[in-house]
Formats: C-alpha cells, structure tokens, sequence
C-alpha cells in the first residue's frame, strides 16, 4: 500500500499488494504453483536457515495467501498470519504451536461445536489436556490455571450461544503469568479487533464471514506481535528451550531480527511444515475476493439482523432472544461509537412451546438455508441441540448451553422484507403441534 491507512474500508483494497510488476494486473493472481525456483544454492541455504523470508514450497508459503495473510495482520493491528485450510485446522494449530503432551490450557466452555470435540476429546487423546472455565466469571480462569497452563482460549461471539466474551479481563489474568488469550474471531470480524483489548492470538475460520459468499473453507491464525514470549521462559518452552526439529533453533531469539513474529513463524516453519494443513491458492483468491467487501457486508449483516430482533420482540412464540453488543461485552466501551453500536449478524432465540418447537420452525423455513455455517451472504438458520451439538454428550450439552428451543440465526443480506416474512411463516409453523 503506498500510504498505510488504519481504515478496515481501505485496509482490505490494498494492503499486501499494489499491481503486478511483470503484467500490470490490478487483482492479485492466483499463484497456483507447488514450488519456487531459488536464484542461487546461498539462496536457497539463506531461505532454510531463515537468514531470509522467501517462497519455497506451497506446503509453507505462497504469493497468493501471502496477500491474504498481510491484508487479515492489518486487518487486526497484528503481526503476522498464517492461512491455513481451515478453520479447525487454525484453532488446532493455535494450542499445539504452544503446548504439547503434558501441558494443559485453559478454554471457555462457550465454544463451536467442532472446537469443542477437539478440545474435549482429540486433543485429550494427544495429551494435552483442556480445561474448561465459565466466561460469565474470569476469576473462573486464575482458579484453573496450574504450571503446565500455556495458554486461554476463547471466542469473542461465541456459536452458537452468542454470550461476548470479556477479553480484556480474561487477558489481564494471563498476561501477569506469562499466559497468552487466544481469541476465536470468526463471528465478529470488523466488529471487534481482540489485540485491542490484550489478546495475544487470533483464529479465524476465513470459511464464514471473511470469504462471505459460502464457497471455500479456510483458516487463518494472526500473531497479535504483542506477546513477550521470554518473559516466563518456563511457561512457554516451546519458545524458550532448542528445538531439535529445526537444528536447535530457540523460537523467541531465533526470528528476533525479523521482528515480533516469533509464533506466527513457529507455527508455518514446524507445524505447517509437519501437518501439512495449507490453504490452497485457489482459496485464498477466493478469500481475498469476499475480504474486499467485508467491511460492507457486515454493515448490512447487523442492519438486517437488528430488524430481525426487532422483529422476534413482537412475537409470542420467542420467550428470549440473544443479541449482544460485542463491543460492550468485551471491553465495556461505548457502543455507539461501533457499525450498528457493535451489534453483529448472528441472532439467537429460545421458541416457547413443547421440545420439538426448534424443529418445526427449521422445516418450515423456505428463504433460509437450514445448513451448519455462519457469514454467508445468504440467510442461514440451525438448531443445534439436534445438529452441532448432538454429538455432544448430555452433560457437555448443557456445559454448553445449548437446549432444544434453541435456534440460531446468521442474518443475510436479502432485503428485510423477504427475511421477516419468512421467519413470520416459520414461527407461525413452529407453534402448530
Ligand atoms: N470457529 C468457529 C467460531 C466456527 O463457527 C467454525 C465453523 O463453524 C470453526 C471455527 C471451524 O471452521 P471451519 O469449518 O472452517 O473448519
């Protein structure tokens, strides 16, 4: 970008990329190839040893995610990022690039079905151990962290529940103990930008909101640069001790000249390297069409979805509608200062009547796409105590909060009167026994 704009609008045009040097183009290329021609062998010794940043192989980087990655950093006010092939796999990435067998880290229990299965049970079976803390008490975190704690996880808005998480609290308690917050941002993009509040990760599923038009899965994992990995060598040892995997290398000296980025690098040169979960050019073009929007979108997402609410208030088959102000919810600031007073797209209620209200009112959509995602530019609705969540054992269901009333809704972007006369419709079915 020839002048460095702090204005999401501005960011997602240009930061990354200005015209391609060879041909002129205007729109980033798609850089489908698997591997890069080194000038010389010091080059390519230069780019293994990391004396260097260049392109070696797709597995680790390339031109086109590259663009994407420098684009979602400034997004954020981070580092640095790192794409990945989806959003599982970057909530994955996030806790194993900091703890291994042995260790444990602290989550919220108000989670996405899919993180929530990870954490409880997949990395449980690689050994390391998630503990679950109530959000609605942080204090709740102090009291589970322990010497083998490496980090706090989380998502701003959480799906489905929709209850916003207090970063800035929950941040505060880590910090002091060498403690990074990982933040899950898919719900709240432009909305709220979690390193402002003390956050140290971000994860994004690029899938929902980010590529915006339902056709790609993809991830993203951002380095906040804002996280003194040396401070407490000892609660951080995949940073602070050799790593014999990369001759040795000690991740928080390793990178220094290349500036805060020691996690974002650690994550692509090991496990990006070993596990392999890159994002596929293809994608990332993809992302970086749906990204250039975003800013629009989500203004429309939150018009539409107050309206909704507004909507539901007047109905009396809604007992409770979920629709917090992300804003206010994590930091406490004004909320008037934020797109639609920091209210999102996604909106959450509890129908009245027998257990199988939330079912009826699903079948009887016609506008809205019953499918399990977010952030599409189409009207989307689940009901997740019998899809997301139903693999979840009774009792993790209700460590959830997730009951069979529940629906949850992602506003789109139709116009208001087609979303409100189906919902009117679906309600009027849900009722009908
Ligand atoms: N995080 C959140 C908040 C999600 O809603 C999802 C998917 O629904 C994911 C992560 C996983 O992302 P993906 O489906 O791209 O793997």
């Amino acid at each position: 970008m020839a002048r460095k704009s702090l204005h999401p609008e501005t960011i997602v045009l240009h930061a990354g990329w200005r015209a391609d040097p060879a041909t002129g183009a205007v729109a980033p290329p798609i850089y489908q190839t698997t591997s890069y021609q080194f000038r010389d062998t010091e080059h390519a010794a230069n780019l293994f040893a990391l004396k260097e940043l260049g392109n070696i192989y797709t597995r680790l980087q390339n031109p086109t995610t590259g663009i994407l990655e420098e684009r979602m950093a400034a997004l954020e006010g981070g580092a640095a990022a790192l794409g990945l092939a989806s959003g599982q796999a970057a909530s994955a990435f996030a806790v194993q690039n900091l703890a291994r067998a042995g260790d444990n880290i602290v989550s919220s229990t108000d989670l996405y079905g899919g993180t929530w299965n990870l954490f409880a049970n997949s990395l449980k079976n690689m050994g390391i151990e998630v503990r679950f803390a109530d959000p609605a008490d942080p204090e709740s975190f102090r009291r589970a962290t322990d010497d083998k704690t490496r980090a706090y996880y989380a998502e701003t808005l959480p799906n489905p529940k929709l209850r916003v998480f207090p970063i800035a609290e929950v941040a505060a308690i880590g910090r002091p103990m060498g403690i990074p917050l990982i933040m899950d941002n898919t719900a709240a993009p432009i909305l709220c930008r979690p390193f402002e509040h003390g956050a140290a990760v971000v994860v994004y599923s690029t899938t929902k909101y980010i590529g915006g038009h339902g056709t790609s899965i993809g991830g993203m994992l951002i380095d906040g640069g804002n996280f003194d990995w040396e401070a407490h060598p000892e609660r951080q040892p995949l940073f602070n001790l050799p790593d014999p995997s990369y001759h040795g290398a000690v991740w928080s000296q390793a990178v220094k000249g290349l500036g805060p980025i020691a996690y974002a690098i650690r994550a692509r040169v090991v496990l990006l390297r070993d596990l392999g979960a890159a994002m596929s050019p293809f994608n990332a073009f993809q992302f970086l069409q749906g990204l250039e929007t975003l800013p629009l979108r989500m203004a429309r997402h939150c018009q539409n979805a107050n309206a909704v609410v507004d909507f539901l208030k007047c109905r009396s088959e809604v007992s409770t509608i979920i629709y917090p102000s992300v804003q206010q919810g994590v930091s406490r600031v004004r909320a008037d200062r934020y797109l639609s007073g920091g209210y999102g797209g996604l909106v959450g209620f509890e129908l009245n009547g027998d257990s199988e209200a939330g079912r009826r009112f699903i079948d009887a959509l016609q506008l809205f796409y019953h499918v399990a995602n977010i952030g599409d530019s189409r009207s989307l609705a689940i009901h997740p105590a019998s899809t997301t969540h139903s693999q979840l054992s009774a009792e993790d269901q209700t460590a959830t909060g997730v009951t069979k009333g529940y629906v949850r809704l992602s506003v789109g972007l139709e116009h208001i009167d087609d979303i409100v006369e189906d919902l009117d419709q679906a309600l009027a079915a849900s009722a009908r026994s």
